[in-house]
């Protein structure tokens, strides 16, 4: 028997049209491209949402076409997420950190129509001018007054708004219709699109919102340091909203002078980044010796937040919540807040609890399998690969057969390329990324392990663990590290007598090499891939002579 609902789809359009009846006065503050400090309210994005997306279809965008972003946190950013999905069209983010070759393969393959770029980031179309498809029309996120000399033919964001309507006959979309693109960063062969639904980001954006509550809530100001041009900053910018919670947009400066300064002028309650933006944040803390008056929570995902790290914040009064996720899930798939039944446990346990990923989010199912596909127990000991389902998390890749049918397993869950255990209470430890771990004489070390115990050698500032080739081993695991001062590199045999502390002799670093910064990809993570090509022929000393 069906249930007599009425059918209403979930549209992203209505976050905002929410917003803007029950939360008007929220707001979106926006360090500018072009300088200054930007405010608007949510009923002035979605007034300026509609102009925009009659400026769309001015520029002949129609149902399901892709409209491409190249551009930093900002308020123009946020219009074209509600414009483009709330007229049928489909949002697809950039990553303006991508190799030349790799942003021409996604604009190609996704078949962008028109390109929406921040001023900053002009130069970089400039340089690939001779490659762009012939009818990509391009627009500058800024006023007339902004606009760049180009040998490019570039409209101008601001003319585009000028004198439309600011109400627009939104369409009612099936809520499984596409809305967003976004693609991995593509390590290795070609980048891999998720398309997202209406149905999905609605979805995760209530998911999101129920599981973080602490950042998320009415009245609170959050700074979204991960970037709107990678798996839509989290969901954030569909989360505030939804809850009445402002955006504290920092554009391009994501520095720790500039993050405390931010927090600071505009009361930041919370704020969301991978590790390394908030081992800039950590340094400016120590330097200041103060805390941003206002903030509450840091949450910290993308890679694995050290123990370190959390304790330092924690020690502050800030509130750390790890979460795990992917592109492919939205991204959120976990999150390590406690109950409130742990409240009573041992510092020491509960700080154990907020350095794994966490416990899963509503909507997101988990399993871990052996190499032959069988089910692990969740006991906390059995490590597996991790597989994932849920109403956020993608059914195959956007025109992408082979990736597609490589990704998924024979019951339509969706392999996450990590290698994990569950405890029973549902806590998730990530071991690694399993092309990261390092498989020494038929055993498995775990990189994110040894790093974290590395990161509290106080001469540590930042180090990698990366899997170097062995004759006997076939792998055995290399320290790189980032010493505090040059002058003054940490004593290999000091890591190693703090790590036996936690883990047996015959998984610590056979060898330990100096730089002077670890290599990132896209994303802001560390690229082990650039590590192993340049370290990779190191010779280990067991092998040395
Ligand atoms: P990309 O590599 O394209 O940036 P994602 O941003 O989707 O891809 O990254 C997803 C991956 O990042 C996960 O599969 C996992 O390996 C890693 N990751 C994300 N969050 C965490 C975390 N809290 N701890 C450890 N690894 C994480």
């Amino acid at each position: 028997m069906q249930g007599m609902m009425m059918q209403m789809p979930l549209r992203i359009i209505e976050i905002l049209r929410y917003a803007s009846e029950v939360h008007p006065e929220g707001e979106i503050v926006s360090v500018r491209t072009e300088g200054d400090i930007h405010r608007e309210t949510y009923s002035e994005a979605y007034q300026r949402s509609a102009q925009l997306a009659h400026g769309l279809k001015g520029l002949g965008v129609g149902d399901g076409d892709r409209v491409a972003t190249l551009a930093w946190n900002g308020y123009r950013h946020f219009e074209l997420y509600y414009a483009i999905s709330g007229m049928g069209a489909v949002c697809h983010t950039i990553n303006p950190r991508l190799s030349a070759e790799q942003m021409l393969y996604i604009i190609g393959h996704a078949e962008d129509q028109v390109l929406f770029v921040d001023l900053t980031f002009v130069p970089i179309l400039e340089a690939l001018a001779d490659h762009l498809p012939s009818g990509l029309k391009l627009v500058v996120m800024t006023d007339r007054a902004h606009m760049p000399e180009s040998p490019l033919t570039l409209l101008c964001y601001e003319e585009l708004l000028d004198g439309q309507p600011d109400t627009y006959d939104w369409p009612l979309v099936d809520e499984n219709a596409a809305s967003g693109l976004c693609y991995t960063s593509g390590t290795t062969g070609h980048p891999k699109g998720a398309l997202y639904s209406h149905r999905s980001t609605v979805l995760h954006a209530f998911m999101v919102a129920i599981a973080v509550p602490k950042s998320l809530h009415e009245g609170a100001r959050i700074l979204p340091v991960v970037p709107m041009f990678h798996v839509n900053s989290w969901g954030l910018p569909y989360a505030a909203p939804l809850v009445g919670a402002s955006l504290i947009m920092p554009g391009p400066r994501l520095d720790g002078v500039s993050l405390f300064d931010l927090m600071e002028v505009e009361q930041v309650t919370a704020s969301w980044g991978v590790p390394t933006v908030w081992l800039g944040l950590r340094g400016e803390m120590a330097q200041r010796d103060a805390v941003p008056a206002q903030l509450e929570q840091l949450v910290v995902g993308g890679s694995a937040a050290a123990r370190d790290m959390i304790t330092f914040f924690e020690d502050k009064g800030i509130d750390v919540c790890h979460a795990w996720g992917m592109t492919e899930m939205s991204p959120i798939g976990t999150q390590a807040q406690l109950s409130r039944p742990m409240a009573d446990l041992p510092e020491k346990t509960k700080i154990d609890y907020k350095c794994t990923q966490g416990r899963r989010v509503f909507g997101v199912d988990m399993k871990i399998v052996d190499e032959t596909g069988a089910r692990l127990p969740h006991d906390g000991t059995a490590v597996g690969e991790l597989y994932v389902r849920g109403n956020a998390v993608i059914s195959g890749y956007f025109n992408n057969e082979e990736a597609s049918n490589a990704a998924m397993d024979a019951e339509g869950w969706f392999g996450t390329g990590d290698v994990a255990s569950i405890d029973d209470k549902g806590f998730l430890s990530l071991q690694d990324r399993s092309k990261d771990l390092i498989k020494s004489g038929g055993e498995w070390i775990s990189s994110i392990d040894l790093e974290n115990m590395a990161l509290a050698h106080p001469k540590v500032a930042n180090c990698a663990v990366i899997a170097i080739a062995h004759p006997k081993w076939d792998e055995r695991p290399l320290l790189v590290v980032v010493p505090v001062e040059v002058d003054d590199p940490p004593d290999l045999a000091d890591i190693h007598e703090m790590m036996l502390e936690h883990v047996a002799r015959w998984q610590l670093p056979d060898d330990m090499v100096l730089t002077d910064a670890l290599p990132l990809t896209a994303t802001g993570k560390v690229s082990k891939l650039t590590l192993r090509k340049t370290f990779g022929d190191h010779v280990l000393p067991d092998l040395a002579g």
